[in-house]
């Protein structure tokens, strides 16, 4: 075989690698991450089901009804990066800045 045609079957072969880790890239960062211009936090995979259920009973939701009294004013809550889902102290898995819980405290 001609070096020529060696050459371009290598650079398909790393265009369809490019192209594989593009279309792979966005299903992995919605994973927690932002989706459509919106942060989503709802990535629960990774919790042991005692974990999932004390997020469940405290009634976490992604968005908090109330502005005064949101994730990110929360006394529990870590911020992250710009953008990425914080973690908090006492619910388990991503947490969302603008979100809330039954167990909110406002910061010290
Ligand atoms: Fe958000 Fe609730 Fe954690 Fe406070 S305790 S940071 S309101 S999830």
């Amino acid at each position: 075989m001609s070096e020529s045609k060696m050459g371009r079957r290598d650079a398909a072969r790393r265009a369809l690698t490019v192209l594989g880790a593009a279309v792979l890239a966005p299903s992995v960062l919605t994973a927690c991450g932002e989706e459509g211009g919106a942060l989503s936090c709802n990535d629960t995979s990774g919790l042991q089901p005692a974990q999932l259920a004390v997020r469940q009973s405290q009634n976490y939701v992604e968005a908090s009804p109330n502005a005064e009294q949101t994730c990110v004013l929360c006394r529990f809550y870590t911020a992250a990066a710009a953008g990425q889902c914080g973690t908090c102290s006492v619910i388990q898995g991503p947490i969302n800045p603008a979100g809330y819980c039954a167990l909110w405290a406002a910061t010290a």
